[in-house]
């Protein structure tokens, strides 16, 4: 995908390209942050109808309007169906969202964040102090290094909860897409060790959506793919996939436990209740013949 930020007739643009032959086109209200980091463009802008956007190399990586359906369902889904996570690893994310929603889990102890560019981080400090105030909590440990390097060299089985909260495949990113890095990833994993890694969108890129289905279903006992509703990705929603070192585990195993977390997080929850968590892996026809195959 790619997209840049234009500027015509007085006003501000961002126009995004995704798939080849489609440009989504988002009016700017200011553009409140630019920076060219060794690895991407960092921009952080205030759009009319969506709110606050994270722009990395043209692209939205994270906006204010959507932002809770990604975070709380690339955590909540893997964390409340492992028997009892204890330690956590987020590959990228480095708005902070994905380790705010992980901080919600009074069981998990400790957080490793990987995210390659520093500049991500500060600038989400800065404007995005909801998300990326998370960083700061003790029991969060931020590297700012290569995540496929990271995961290369960790120690074996630490943790319950592996999550590619990853941009897309292109420039440092490419390298969280695979086969040598998610087998590192279910290494790291222990015995009830679930892998999360964003896959992108049927209607945008099937063959990289497909390619991560197969990778997953070569190293994992179970794998799920499950959908996340997000205006702000193109074609409007996004997958992840999931990968689980046993067989699945129902969500509806430990009801308890998942209907006191819903209730305990009941006011900060945005996205996510009961009837969301209980349709999660619900998948079209359409997507599993595109699984299997078939298109
Ligand atoms: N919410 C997201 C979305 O919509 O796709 C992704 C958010 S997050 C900001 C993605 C992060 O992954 C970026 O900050 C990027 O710098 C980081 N990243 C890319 N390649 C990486 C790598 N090889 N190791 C660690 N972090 C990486």
């Amino acid at each position: 995908m790619q997209g840049a930020i234009k500027y015509e007739g007085g006003s501000i643009y961002l126009e995004e390209v995704g798939p080849e032959h489609t440009t989504v086109r988002y009016k700017l209200k200011e553009l409140l942050y630019s920076k060219r980091s060794p690895y991407q463009l960092v921009e952080i802008a205030d759009s009319y109808d969506y709110g606050r956007m994270l722009i990395l190399d043209g692209c939205v990586n994270v906006c204010e309007c959507d932002e809770a359906n990604y975070h709380e369902m690339i955590v909540h889904i893997p964390v409340l169906l492992h028997p009892g996570p204890v330690n956590a690893l987020v590959i990228g994310g480095g708005d902070g969202g994905t380790v705010r929603e992980l901080l919600k889990h009074d069981r998990i102890r400790r957080i490793d964040l990987v995210e390659i560019d520093a500049e991500v981080i500060d600038s989400c400090k800065r404007y995005f102090p909801s998300l990326a105030s998370s960083l700061d909590d003790p029991r969060v440990h931020v590297y700012t290094e290569d995540g496929v390097a990271f995961v290369h060299k960790a120690q074996s089985s630490q943790y319950s909860i592996v999550i590619v909260d990853s941009s897309d495949p292109v420039g440092p990113a490419e390298g969280l897409f695979t086969l040598e890095f998610y087998q590192s990833c279910h290494r790291l994993s222990d015995d009830y060790g679930i892998v999360v890694a964003q896959s992108e969108s049927p209607y945008v890129y099937p063959e990289i959506l497909k390619q991560i289905h197969t990778l997953f279903c070569r190293i994992f006992s179970t794998v799920l793919p499950y959908r996340i509703p997000m205006p702000t990705y193109p074609s409007g929603q996004i997958y992840m996939m999931m990968g689980t070192k046993q067989e699945v585990l129902s969500l509806t195993n430990d009801a308890s436990r998942v209907r006191e977390f819903l209730l305990r997080n009941d006011s900060s929850l945005r996205y996510l209740n009961e009837q969301i968590l209980n349709s999660a892996f619900a998948i079209s026809g359409d997507l599993k013949r595109l699984l299997v195959g078939e298109i």
